[in-house]
């Protein structure tokens, strides 16, 4: 059984840490703040919980696989046709049809041939998802993302070669790393290339990322509880 009232108080109390984290990033920083989207990070979670936050509202979800999203949300978006839904997860070239069909925005443009193939999608398809490049700011081996020396001439190519909506970037702090240091080392990054959006802080971090400059974070796990292993 699902516990309607848990997530709808977990919801609350997430909602209210963001207003916080913002008021705090005002006070050091001495000037307003952006506004935040919440991204209800819902994989691996079962879609009776989602549907407790599209009840009370909530239109910003993500997901990281895009078999897991074709499985839940074609159904959703019918029931609730202003979701926006967000690609937070490593996208693959031959997914690339599939994700403009479910996704609004794709967190995880990592690669000059995904910017390709999303460019050639997006001509197909006549869609144009807003766009985030992920930079992998730890430079670790096993990660996603181009590297931060490499991020000014990858967006530059996403927007002038394959016409892409770039807004913002994103990122993904190391494991064992401080986040403060990737998060403002992203924000920094991001304004420096024109960008308005910065899709960074998770359940664990959310509320540093905002006093940073975050415009976009994804909690999943504050928001629904822990995650299930075969949904
Ligand atoms: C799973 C995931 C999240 C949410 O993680 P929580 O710790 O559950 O909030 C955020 N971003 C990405 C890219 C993820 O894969």
């Amino acid at each position: 059984m699902i516990d309607k009232a848990e997530i709808a108080e977990r919801y609350e109390d997430v909602k209210s840490r963001i207003a916080d984290a913002r008021k705090r990033g005002e006070s050091y920083h001495r000037r307003l703040m952006p506004d935040v989207c919440l991204i209800a990070v819902g994989k691996k979670q079962p879609v009776e919980k989602i549907e407790v936050l599209l009840e009370l509202g909530h239109r910003h979800f993500g997901e990281n696989r895009i078999q897991e999203a074709a499985a839940k949300w074609p159904q959703l978006k019918k029931e609730h046709p202003d979701v926006v839904l967000h690609f937070i997860g490593p996208l693959q070239t031959n997914k690339v049809s599939e994700a403009l069909t479910l996704f609004d925005a794709i967190h995880s443009v990592d690669r000059p041939k995904l910017a390709h193939r999303l460019s050639a999608e997006m001509q197909r398809s006549g869609k144009r998802p807003l766009c985030f490049v992920q930079v992998n700011t730890g430079e670790e081996p096993q990660k996603s993302g181009v590297s931060p020396s490499e991020t000014d001439a990858f967006v530059r190519d996403c927007v002038e070669r394959h016409g892409l909506n770039v807004g913002g970037l994103m990122c993904i702090p190391p494991k064992d790393d401080e986040p403060s240091l990737h998060f403002a080392l992203l924000k920094k990054m991001a304004e420096r290339n024109g960008l308005d959006l910065v899709s960074m802080g998770m359940s664990a971090d959310f509320e540093l990322a905002i006093e940073l400059g975050a415009t976009h974070v994804r909690v999943g796990t504050s928001l629904f509880g822990p995650r299930g292993t075969n949904v």
